[in-house]
């Protein structure tokens, strides 16, 4: 059950890094705030407007995906579409083989991690290298991400120092600089000898057919310089009308993803390299990827593919922030993670349909969504959802809710069992007087017993 997965994953987490991973999203979040209210007179009315561009995206794909098919064509480009994860690996594999390719050189891209596209390629012979520093720690250790914007938040650099040691690119050295002065001397003979370039896009404007990526380390830029093939894999969702509507989305990405005014690097591509340049990739695939996304689309969660992967919701959740990203056993971790690993998954992978109960419902999640998604009335509606299919709604272990309701139903047993409460705090585990209570406890710490004085500080309140 994940509710309890999680909980087990957060009590075993390292001190450390639960503590590196909670002051690294509690300083980007507060930074993230401080930024949008100082320089945004109204920033939840720019993120009311940012979600009902997406929103209008999703409700109008029909049209628009054939739209910005025609232009991409226009521009040069040759669009492909895939149904499934399989049939975006194998559209990639199709391209690279037609080339006699054997070199990839791979921006950050998610929808590259959500299909898997590494292994498929490393089945067939291909070498994809991951060059977003983060990323390229991740490949080297066989790690996986556990965050959308900082996929090695969980690491620190002593980590990294050794195991670049380990992997022949200097000896142990963890000094900040000479770790990525490492990795760039590493990845820049690797750009030359690749022959194509993967990335992802932020967004695809349908107005233009230009595809836009946001980067702060230019690996994007010099996976697409020396490459004479670009391929980009874009989830079909990644769509926004015009070219003005990047203005507030950009904005708003840069300062929610990494608390900037803008990202470093951002890249407007439009078709391949003109007769007139001197560089750049002669040829443009652009793979349009469904991989589930058309069934929630069908759903009543289609709200959460506005997201624009900023993980601003990760950085403010209490949940993500103890348990850390790998808790979520999937490539999209956090409250947006809680909502679409499920559904992308839908049946292929039953074990996550319990992701949306990691949740407390706080509603921070939301708060913070600068396409203002609802995330905790998505998780209460997949919730509802699992338990018409007959899902347990609570871990094992969990005391049943009904016995709450009856409880908090009849005042007499109420006070009652606020008595027993006092007495309870004064047990120790293995005397609590009902087994289910003793299992619960395994895994959760009971608060401690403050009282309950609610009624009389009530009739206090309310007596003139
Ligand atoms: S759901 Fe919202 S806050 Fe979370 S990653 Fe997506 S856009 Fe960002």
């Amino acid at each position: 059950m994940a509710q309890q997965l999680i909980d087990q994953f957060a009590a075993r987490l390292p001190a450390d890094r639960r503590a590196a991973v909670y002051q690294s999203t509690k300083t980007t979040h507060e930074k993230r705030t401080a930024m949008l209210f100082d320089q945004f007179a109204e920033p939840h009315r720019l993120r009311a407007l940012a979600g009902g561009i997406k929103q209008h995206v999703l409700e109008n794909l029909d049209t628009l995906l054939p739209a910005v098919e025609a232009k991409l064509q226009a521009n040069g480009a040759q669009v492909h579409w895939a149904a499934t994860a399989e049939a975006a690996c194998a559209a990639v594999l199709r391209i690279m083989q037609a080339r006699g390719a054997t070199k990839l050189v791979k921006a950050k891209t998610m929808v590259s991690e959500e299909i898997a596209l590494e292994h498929f390629l490393a089945a067939h012979g291909i070498e994809a290298l991951e060059t977003d520093l983060g990323e390229f720690i991740v490949q080297l250790d066989h790690d996986r991400p556990s965050h959308i914007v900082r996929p090695i938040i969980h690491k620190n650099r002593r980590e990294i120092a050794q195991s670049f040691e380990r992997h022949g690119l200097g000896a142990y050295d963890d000094d900040p600089q000479t770790i990525t002065r490492r990795a760039r001397q590493f990845l820049r003979q690797k750009y030359l000898q690749a022959d194509v370039g993967l990335t992802g896009a932020n967004f695809v404007s349908v107005e233009s057919g230009r595809l836009v990526l946001v980067t702060n380390e230019g690996n994007s830029r010099f996976s697409l310089a020396a490459p004479k093939c670009h391929i980009a894999l874009v989830g079909i969702e990644k769509l926004v009308p015009r070219d003005r509507d990047l203005g507030l989305l950009l904005n708003l990405l840069a300062r929610s993803a990494t608390a900037q005014q803008l990202t470093v690097y951002t890249e407007f591509i439009t078709g391949p390299k003109a007769a007139t340049q001197p560089d750049g990739p002669e040829e443009l695939h652009v793979i349009f990827v469904d991989n589930g996304r058309t069934d929630v689309l069908a759903s009543e969660c289609r709200a959460i593919l506005r997201c624009i992967r900023c993980g601003a919701c990760m950085n403010v959740c209490p949940v993500y922030r103890q348990a850390s990203g790998h808790a979520y056993r999937s490539v999209y971790p956090g409250p947006v993670g809680a909502v679409l690993s499920p559904l992308l998954a839908g049946k292929k992978f039953p074990e996550l349909a319990d992701l949306p109960k990691a949740s407390s419902l706080c509603g921070a999640c939301h708060e913070v969504c600068p396409v203002d998604i609802p995330i905790p009335d998505l998780l209460l509606r997949l919730r509802d959802q699992g338990k018409r299919a007959g899902a347990p709604l609570a871990a094992a272990g969990t005391p049943p809710m009904g016995a709450w309701a009856l409880l908090a139903s009849q005042p007499a047993a109420w006070k009652a069992a606020l008595l027993g409460g006092k007495i309870i705090n004064y047990l120790p585990t293995k005397l609590l007087p009902v087994p289910p209570l003793r299992a619960w406890e395994k895994s959760r710490t009971l608060p401690e017993w403050r009282g309950g004085e609610f009624r009389r500080w009530l009739r206090h309140r309310t007596t003139p």
